[in-house]
This record gives C-alpha cells, sequence and structure tokens, in this order.
C-alpha cells in the first residue's frame, strides 16, 4: 500500500467515525483532496486509490496539473476545484480550466468567470466563499453581504451556484470551532430558507474536520491529510 493511500484510508476512517458521531450519514460529506504544493505523480496515486476530487490553491501550478493528468489519465473523471484566492486577472485560465471555484468572494470575479466560461463546458459550480469570524484582512464576504452577492451569483447564466465555502481561524477547543462552523451553517439554511436550492457547505480540514462534520459540513477539504506535510513555506504567488 502507498502512503498515499494509507492516509486517504485514514481520512475516510475519521469521515466515518464523525459522520457516526454526528449521526448523519456518511454519503452525506464528500473529501475534498487538496493537492497544492504536490506533483501530478501524487495525484495519480490518491486516483488510484479511488479519491477523484483534487483542489488547487494557485492558479498556474493548478492549470499544469490539470493538463499533466489529462495526459498522464486521459481516461480518469476527475474533478477539479480551485480553492484560493482569486485575482480578477487570472480568472481566465479558472473559468476555462476548473469544474468548480469555491473561493468567490464578489461579484466582478463571478461575472469575469461567468463570461469566460468557455460555452462547450458545463457551467462552473461555484461556493461563495463566506468569512465567518471577521478576520479583517482575509478572503470571504461579510455574512451581511452574502445573501445580495448570492442572488447576483446565481443569475449569472455560466455559473451555477452550489453552497458556501468557509476557512475559520483554529480554535482551541472542539466547541469552539464546531461554533464558528456553525455559522456557516446558519447562513446556509437561511440562504436555503430563501429557496436559493444549495447542497454543498464546504467546510473543514485535517486539523478540524470533525468539527466541521459536526456542525453539518457536506464537503471536507484536506490536504496534510492525504499528501502528508507541505513545505514550511509556498513560494508560488500564482
Ligand atoms: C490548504 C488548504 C486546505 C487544506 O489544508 P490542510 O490543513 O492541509 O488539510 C483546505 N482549504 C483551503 C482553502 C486551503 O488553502
Amino acid at each position: 500500500m502507498t502512503t498515499i493511500e494509507g492516509n486517504l484510508q485514514q481520512v475516510r476512517e475519521r469521515l466515518k467515525r464523525a459522520c457516526a458521531l454526528a449521526e448523519r450519514d456518511v454519503s452525506a460529506v464528500s473529501l475534498l483532496a487538496v493537492s497544492k504544493t504536490f506533483d501530478a505523480d501524487a495525484v495519480c496515486l490518491a486516483l488510484a486509490a479511488g479519491q477523484h476530487a483534487f483542489g488547487e490553491n494557485y492558479v498556474q501550478e493548478g492549470t499544469e496539473k490539470i493538463t499533466a493528468l489529462r495526459v498522464l489519465r486521459p481516461d480518469a473523471a476527475l474533478q477539479w476545484h480551485c480553492i484560493g484566492p482569486l485575482q480578477s486577472n487570472k480568472s481566465r485560465p479558472v473559468a476555462e480550466q476548473f469544474d468548480w471555484v469555491q473561493s468567490v468572494d464578489r461579484l466582478k470575479i463571478a461575472q469575469r468567470l461567468s463570461e469566460q466560461r468557455p460555452i462547450d463546458l458545463p457551467a462552473l459550480q461555484v461556493c461563495l466563499q463566506v468569512n465567518v469570524d471577521g478576520g479583517a484582512n482575509k478572503s470571504g464576504v461579510t455574512p451581511e453581504g452574502l445573501a445580495e452577492l448570492a442572488a447576483a451569483v446565481a443569475s449569472l447564466p455560466r455559473l451555477r451556484l452550489r453552497g458556501l465555502m468557509c476557512i475559520p481561524e483554529p480554535a482551541p477547543d472542539f466547541e469552539t470551532q464546531r461554533g464558528l462552523f456553525l455559522r456557516a451553517k446558519v447562513l446556509f439554511d437561511q440562504l436555503n430558507a430563501q429557496g436559493m436550492g444549495l447542497d454543498t457547505l464546504s467546510m473543514g480540514m485535517s486539523d478540524d474536520l470533525e468539527a466541521a462534520v459536526a456542525a453539518g459540513s457536506t464537503m471536507v477539504r484536506v490536504g496534510r491529510g492525504v499528501f502528508g506535510s507541505r513545505p514550511a513555506k509556498v513560494t508560488s504567488t500564482a
């Protein structure tokens, strides 16, 4: 068994336990493997272990890996999620190459992605990143601005609004962490009460996926837990 295969098994076990504790069906929570800083070979190993959805933070690194995988595994049905901060001048490769974008936090970016999404591809699947703990210099729409942004994004022709994504600060204990995730869950439920029809609440990472599942996450994004530790500092700015 490869290390990545063993890691994936462990993460799936954690998800299973977390779902059991939360009295949720394990099929209600999907796993996004965050492959940023890891190479195409690592993605191939995860793929061989049954993982098909991958998350990338940096546009250039992500599009290079997507291209590499098309060559290495032309028949594999891979799903690529852009989860990093987006700059408008780099929206085109994202619109052209990725299947999902989880980090949309302003209308201008959403409009560009919709305009740039190639007509022969399905609509780009989108989550709005929401800043649930008010960190001043963090990405994400404020809870106050969320409903208006959601309505505007939902009306764009080449995007399909699927849900919310959040990255709260690490908290010292499980209950505090769960409380932060619950803020996103409340916002998610409010939008659905208004008829938005969202099905994706993307929250929880290697260190806090149990708290996220307890709060209603439907997708956890796990990097280190699947691929191992990353270099301390990422040099790419793309
Ligand atoms: C890096 C990253 C992750 C994965 O983090 P790990 O701690 O390695 O699991 C998840 N989501 C986002 C947005 C990230 O940037």
